[in-house]
């Protein structure tokens, strides 16, 4: 049986979930379905999760939020009377209205997109609701607790009669209240159920035919990915590409479950599969590439640097008491690399970040450089080849791109690049032509 997920684009119109519908009732093993809010109809409109965050904000700024909600409930009542189902909308938007006003968390308000388009989802197909809050369940600490969630959606969901529709996105608090994942973490859910109900797929459709190979803002027209792994997927969102949320490979990991990426308008496609052990498939030397602009280089010089036992730790707890995450460490024997996402970006203040380095380890010399683009080549295909690096350096070579760090991870699944911002898209496009033109 099949666990699908339906994005935003599938949930926006009238056309999209009749397309929704038509997928689900062809296949009577598409039984569990998760859904995200409704997303952006055209280009430039504004998908409800957007709005219901702009509803708390007005909330805080005017003291109601009618405005905003008022905009989200037509939405729904479009979207409803155009599918020809009824549902009490008023009393929705009333309990929402009063739900934000009470003082609720964002995460509460942002939520309400997801179970209201689960609510008419559900009312479409004909199946039952399940409210994600119901089963969805985090630890005190704020964590997903993955242990309970699966008891929980194995009893819950298992053997129903019906179909069930259940809203992604978010969970309850042992104090009550509703959390939400990250942003996308629809996909989070949709991988947490089809672990629960022990699916033997977890199908995510959305509105591009699979994974591609990269970026097709910056790759003309990129090749399609057929089969990639868990890891492969996990170095590649990790890194930018945004198909598919970084995280949504943790529940169906242990039972293996693949994950197939579809194409809501255009079903007839076999899209990506991701799966555990893709060694039983002939594979490139390289499986995709992405990146992700916006990086800083902290550099560290000490003479003797290397004989200091703990230096590393001591610069990296420096890092830990900032909350940034560290992507790439670097080493000469008198120089330590740091590389994380531009400090500013996470609300940090670089000055005062160095003046703690300083500090803490007493170097001789700190150099900051900002503005770096890191990319990530990836495939399992690159283990035991020669060539691969020499491929990518002899392309990045051939643009006039300059490499300002290199990285290759010890399983060799991957070979990272670190180059300026401004020859990003020259250096994606270079490595691109060398691996598959
Ligand atoms: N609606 C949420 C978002 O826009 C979650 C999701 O769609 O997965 O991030």
């Amino acid at each position: 049986m099949k666990v699908c997920k339906f994005g935003g684009t599938s949930m926006a119109t009238v056309n999209s979930v009749n397309a929704v519908k038509n997928i689900i009732l062809s296949d009577p093993e598409r039984k569990y379905i998760v859904v995200s809010a409704p997303g952006k109809r055209f280009s430039g409109d504004t998908k409800v999760t957007d709005l219901l965050y702009a509803a708390y904000a007005e909330q805080k700024e005017k003291g109601n939020a009618d405005e905003t909600l008022k905009e989200i409930k037509n939405r729904f009542e479009t979207l409803s009377s155009e599918l020809g189902i009824t549902h009490d909308w008023d009393r929705e938007f009333e309990e929402i209205a009063s739900g934000i006003a009470a003082g609720t968390s964002a995460d509460y308000a942002a939520s309400r997109g997801e179970y209201l388009s689960a609510v008419l989802t559900a009312k479409v197909l004909g199946f039952e609701f399940l409210d994600a809050a119901d089963v969805i369940k985090f630890k005190s600490d704020g964590t997903f607790d993955a242990v309970l969630t699966n008891d929980l959606v194995a009893q819950r969901c298992r053997g129903s009669a019906s179909g069930v529709v259940i809203p992604g996105f978010y969970g309850r608090m042992p104090d009550k209240s509703i959390k939400t994942f990250t942003r996308g973490g629809s996909d989070f859910t949709g991988a947490i159920i089809a672990r629960g109900v022990n699916a033997d797929v977890y199908e995510n459709w959305t509105d591009v035919d699979g994974f591609m190979i990269t970026d097709p803002r910056i790759v003309d027209k990129p090749k399609l990915i057929d089969v990639l792994s868990y890891e492969e997927l996990r170095e590649l969102s990790y890194m930018g590409a945004s198909v598919l949320h970084p995280d949504s490979v943790f529940p169906v990991q242990s039972d293996g479950i693949p994950i197939n990426i579809r194409n809501t308008f255009a079903p007839e496609k076999k899209g990506t599969f991701i799966l555990k052990d893709t060694s039983a498939y002939e594979r490139p030397l390289v499986t995709g590439i992405a990146g992700r602009k916006g990086n800083t280089n902290i550099t560290i010089k000490k003479a003797m640097m290397n004989g200091e036992i703990g230096f590393c730790r001591k610069v990296l707890s420096v890092m830990e008491r900032y909350g940034l995450s560290v992507e790439h460490v670097p080493t000469g024997i008198d120089t330590m690399s740091v590389i994380i996402s531009d400090p500013g970006s996470k609300g940090v203040n670089e000055a005062k970040l160095i003046d703690d380095i300083r500090l803490m380890v007493n170097p001789d010399h700190i150099e900051v450089t900002s503005s770096m683009s890191l990319i990530a080549v990836v495939g399992h295909g690159m283990a035991n080849t020669p060539g691969t690096a020499a491929k990518i350096f002899n392309a990045l070579y051939r643009a006039g791109v300059n490499i300002r760090m290199i990285d290759q991870g010890s399983s060799e699944l991957n070979i990272i690049v670190g180059v300026e911002d401004e020859d990003y898209a020259a250096a994606l496009k270079a490595i691109y032509g060398a691996f598959f033109d």
